[in-house]
């Protein structure tokens, strides 16, 4: 494959996306985007500096005066704010909750558009998020979008947190998450849905080697 793709991976919270876009960008040599790190920085210095997650003069400010930027580290892109690494610490829940909180505001949406498209600006890159192959690489040259049961993501989650050595309840997550796909998805701006033109996945019982596969099948015919 000479040419260097575009590819977006849209769908909710759970669904795989991140695991799924990582692999393929390695196996491609292409740069992972993950532009729900975006929204979740923006987020953190928000909750940093106790701002009021639905004031749009306090979001405008918030996007005025914070530098968000991505960083290439050892072929790994990672998000820095305002000059700090924050890729360990926008990923608990309580972050990723004020992202959807934030994220259905113009604003926000509008500060962060450029920075994806520059990024996609010479293909070869995998980018995985909400509104990907609708809003922000809508001519992007393959579009999937990946699915499962909220019930299955909720359990993914729960599994992933716990892996990592977080002590969280599964209830907590089950509420968060529910409030996460309410707001991602009933949004005006850049709702969550399938775009036009995506492949379907449903992830809820394929393993993820086999969610690559036929993703990868889909872009190279093999
Ligand atoms: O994908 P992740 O769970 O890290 O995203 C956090 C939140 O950021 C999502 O719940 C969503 O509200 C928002 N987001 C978005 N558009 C994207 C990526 C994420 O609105 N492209």
């Amino acid at each position: 494959m000479d040419k260097k793709f575009v590819i977006t991976i849209d769908g909710p919270a759970g669904a795989g996306k991140s695991t799924v876009s990582k692999i393929i960008a390695e196996k491609l040599g292409y740069i992972y985007l993950d532009t729900g790190a975006l929204y979740r920085a923006l987020a953190y210095k928000a909750l940093k500096i106790k701002i009021s997650l639905d004031e749009v003069s306090a979001l405008r400010d918030l996007c005025s005066s914070t530098t968000v930027e991505l960083k290439n580290i050892d072929g790994q892109m990672k998000v820095y704010v305002d000059g700090d690494d924050v890729e360990e610490k926008i990923r608990t829940e309580e972050v990723g909750l004020a992202a959807s909180k934030i994220s259905t505001f113009a604003i926000v949406r509008e500060r962060l558009l450029n920075l994806q498209r520059e990024t996609g600006a010479k293909g070869g890159i995998v980018a995985e998020g909400r509104d990907m192959g609708s809003v922000v690489f809508p001519r992007a040259d393959y579009k999937f979008y990946l699915d499962a049961k909220l019930e299955e993501r909720i359990k993914r989650r729960h599994k992933e947190l716990l892996d990592k050595g977080a002590s969280v309840e599964y209830e907590s997550i089950q509420k968060d998450m529910f409030a996460r796909d309410k707001q991602d998805t009933q949004r005006e701006i850049a709702p969550l849905k399938a775009p036009d033109g995506a492949i379907k996945i449903d992830s809820e019982n394929l393993s993820v080697p086999e969610v690559v596969e036929n993703i990868i099948f889909y872009i190279s015919g093999k």
